[in-house]
Parts: C-alpha cells; sequence; structure tokens
C-alpha cells in the first residue's frame, strides 16, 4: 500500500507493480503532489523541452497505472501502523498492505493572499531551484527570513539583477553564515518590517502590495517574480505518534534507505527530505522504497517457510 501520489508513490508504485507486488495508493483528493501547482518544469531530465507540473504527473500516474496499480481516489481518514498488514481507513472503506509505503509529502506554507492561487506558477512561486531560471536579468522579491528565504535569495542572484527579502521583522530568523552571505551579496537589497498583503498582475504577476509592520503604511514593490519561503509543513498528521519523525514532524528515515522505525513501513520523497525537495529525488527515493518492499517481502515469506 502507498500513500500519497505525487513523484514518490508514483515512481514507487511503478516499480511496485512491475514487481507484481500489486500495489494499491491511496492518492488522495488533492492528487499528484505540488507538481499539480507549477506551470513548467525544466529540470525533469528526459524532457528536453520542458514539461507542465500537471502533464507530468498524468504521465506517472499512467505509467503506474499501465502495470496495474490500483488507485483510490479519496483521503485516507486513519491509517494504522500496528501491522503488518498495514490499514487505512479511506471514507469508511478499510485497504490493507502487507507493507506500506508513505509519500505524503510537504507543503510549502502559503501566505494566504487573496490572488496567491491565481498566479501561483505565473510570477509567485515557491521553488528557487525550480523556478529561477525564468528570471534572468530581472528584478524580483523573496518573502521570509529564515535559512530557506536567504538560501533562495542567494541563488536567485545568479539570475536575477536585483532580489529584494521582504521579512516582517528587523532582524533575520537565519544562521549567522547565511545572513553574512546574503548583506555581502550587493543584488540583495532588504526590505524590513513588511508583510506582503497581496500580489497584483493580469496573468502574470507584476509586484506585491507590502504593508509596514511598524507604520501600518503601504507601497508597491513591482517585481516579476516572487518567491514565497516561509517554511514547509510535512504531510504527517495521519501518522502522529505511530513512528519516529523530527521535531518539525518529517518521518525519520535510516541513512541511504527509505526504512522508519516501524518494521515493513518505508518513507520517500518530501515527508523524509527537507533538504533536497526535488521531483527527481523525491522519484530516486520512491524507487528505493519499492526495491526495499520487495526485498523486505521476500524476507518474510521466506522466513515464514522456514518456520
Ligand atoms: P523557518 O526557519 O521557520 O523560517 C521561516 C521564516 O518565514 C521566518 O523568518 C518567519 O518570520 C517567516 N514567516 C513565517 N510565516 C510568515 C508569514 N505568514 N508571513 C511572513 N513571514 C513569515 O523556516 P525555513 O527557513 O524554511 O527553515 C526550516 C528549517 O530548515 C530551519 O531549521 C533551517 O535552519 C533549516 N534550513 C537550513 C538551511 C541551510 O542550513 N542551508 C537551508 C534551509 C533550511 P519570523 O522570523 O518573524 O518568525
Amino acid at each position: 500500500m502507498i500513500v500519497g501520489s505525487g513523484p514518490a508513490g508514483l515512481t514507487a508504485a511503478v516499480y511496485a507493480a512491475r514487481a507484481n507486488l500489486r500495489p494499491v495508493v491511496i492518492e488522495g483528493l488533492g492528487a499528484g503532489g505540488q507538481l499539480m501547482l507549477t506551470t513548467d518544469v525544466e529540470n525533469y531530465p528526459g524532457f528536453p523541452e520542458g514539461i507542465m507540473g500537471p502533464d507530468l504527473m498524468v504521465r506517472f500516474r499512467e505509467q503506474a497505472e499501465r502495470f496495474g496499480t490500483e488507485f483510490v481516489t479519496a483521503d485516507a481518514d486513519r491509517v494504522d501502523l500496528a501491522g503488518p498488514p498495514f490499514t487505512a481507513d479511506v471514507g469508511g472503506t478499510e485497504y490493507t498492505g502487507r507493507s506500506l509505503i508513505i509519500t505524503t509529502g510537504a507543503s510549502a506554507r502559503m501566505l494566504g493572499l487573496p490572488n496567491e492561487h491565481r498566479l501561483l506558477g505565473h510570477g509567485l512561486s515557491t521553488c528557487a531551484t525550480c523556478d529561477g531560471f525564468f528570471f534572468r536579468e530581472q528584478e524580483i522579491a523573496v518573502v521570509g527570513g529564515g535559512d530557506s528565504a536567504i538560501e533562495e535569495a542567494l541563488f536567485l542572484t545568479k539570475f536575477a539583477s536585483k532580489v529584494t527579502l521582504v521579512h516582517r521583522r528587523e532582524e533575520l530568523r537565519a544562521s549567522k553564515i547565511m545572513q553574512d552571505r546574503a548583506f555581502a551579496n550587493p543584488k540583495v537589497a532588504f526590505h524590513w518590517n513588511a508583510v506582503v498583503e497581496d500580489v497584483y498582475g493580469d496573468t502574470k504577476l507584476e509586484g506585491a502590495l507590502l504593508r509596514d509592520t511598524v507604520t501600518g503604511a503601504t507601497s508597491e514593490l513591482p517585481v516579476s517574480g516572487l518567491f514565497v519561503a516561509i517554511g514547509h509543513t510535512p504531510n504527517t498528521e495521519l501518522f502522529k505518534g505511530q513512528l519516529e519523525m523530527d521535531e518539525n514532524g518529517y518521518i525519520i528515515t535510516q541513512p541511504g534507505s527509505t526504512r522508519t522505525s516501524v518494521d515493513g513501513v518505508y518513507a520517500a520523497g518530501d515527508v523524509q527530505d527537507h533538504v533536497y525537495r526535488q521531483a527527481i529525488t523525491a522519484s530516486g527515493t520512491g524507487c528505493m522504497a519499492a526495491i526495499e518492499v520487495e526485498r523486505w517481502l521476500a524476507e518474510a515469506a521466506h522466513a515464514a517457510e522456514s518456520r
């Protein structure tokens, strides 16, 4: 059983299905994961012309389906890790797996702006690695004051002519070394004590509306790109208290493996990775998880036979 249907879950499904493990994917109502919220994907190998995020996920799904993956298009209400077998309650129907791969991903924290959803993927982004390339010689902004925001801002200076970091206080949360790098970079400007009230633009982002947190004054920041970097939340609510997680709620996997603290339960993709967060790395760990499951099931069968 695989819970989650982004690149990690669907890659695990392709491998598991081709290994005759008859995977069932609880794909959720928001099937497809974070790539469903992006437009052009130019860094997924094998697509030299680029591909739209949702189109890529349709292909992932078709490939998993071709080898016999069963899909359940609903959210799991409960997942019980007291197995094996492991069970998921989906709207009153119970699904069972002899082993479980968790690929529920993470969600970028958003600001909740009125025009946020409309302009996401059209100048508004949550991933500099993914979208920085589209902003060569342009003026852009990053929201946030933590290590992620600084990392994104510094990365974006490779492309943009100017990167304005918008932070709601006048002191960064980021580590000292990251702060020093940002202060030393002539392309990075700082807009302190400001929150983004909204983004504007017709079909593409043209700027952000800021409010000063001290004076209350509003102003416009004309930029063609705005990167929201206020953190991510792993989607691990379903598994709380059932397996080991770090202090931020990411599932802990053993180094070089997708094994979790529960025997027979594996985790792949962003739900256990707060460092790389790429479709290709999620796919890579999804593949690892399916191979590890296959071996684990074979060993369990062998142990049962010799008993
Ligand atoms: P974070 O440390 O939680 O920082 C989030 C930042 O966003 C904070 O500055 C926060 O402001 C701001 N923020 C949160 N909600 C906001 C809102 N609604 N409006 C405006 N601003 C908002 O998250 P992170 O930067 O993603 O880092 C997460 C963890 O990963 C940290 O432990 C970090 O050290 C680590 N990390 C490390 C590296 C590295 O070492 N290279 C890179 C990335 C991440 P306030 O400061 O006012 O709270």
